[in-house]
């Protein structure tokens, strides 16, 4: 079994300091707020600037695209019945939509539209209970699936507060 969430990252997070108790709609709300928060741990930078793995933009656009995988998997057991999921390769994604291409405002563009339809369709997979077989991490209830999109959003807008030297 893939380890995943408060047994990945520790509770709260060795990195960002994500609490995993966090309550389902509470987290909702979390990303419902993230393209303000990013937008005031960016003030002043290109996207380009990098540490050791992705840049500032890279970062966005993976947020992004991972909030879309997951609004579209619980769509997927919402208005088809389809509940089993396997993982995706991030890095083999970035490279097909050519994450280093794709710049800063219009990394934050799509955030926003994603932010959007996860939101609306989390709340909706919320109600209706939706429990998503990963292949991997096993039962990924609705309210995993909320927590830890929640926690990946916060945890890379920590990530880029650290690449542009911020307070982590
Ligand atoms: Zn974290």
């Amino acid at each position: 079994m893939e380890a995943w969430g408060a047994a990945l990252y520790g509770d709260p997070c060795r990195g960002c300091g994500f609490d995993w108790s966090l309550a389902p709609f509470s987290a909702i709300e979390t990303i419902e707020g993230l393209p303000q928060r990013l937008s005031s741990v960016i003030q002043g930078a290109t996207g380009e600037e990098r540490g050791d793995g992705w840049s500032v933009a890279e970062y966005v656009s993976h947020v992004a695209d991972n909030l879309r995988q997951w609004a579209e998997r619980v769509n997927a057991a919402r208005l088809d019945g389809q509940t089993r999921v396997a993982g995706y390769d991030p890095d083999e994604l970035a490279a097909a939509r050519g994450y280093r291409t794709i710049p800063l405002h219009a990394a934050q563009w799509s955030l926003t539209l994603s932010v959007s339809a996860w939101a609306c369709t989390l709340r909706a997979g919320l109600n209706k209970a939706i429990v998503l077989q990963h292949a991997t991490r096993g039962i990924q209830r609705a309210e995993d699936i909320a927590r830890n999109n929640a926690h990946d959003g916060i945890h890379h807008v920590w990530d880029i507060g650290c690449i542009l030297g911020g307070q982590p």
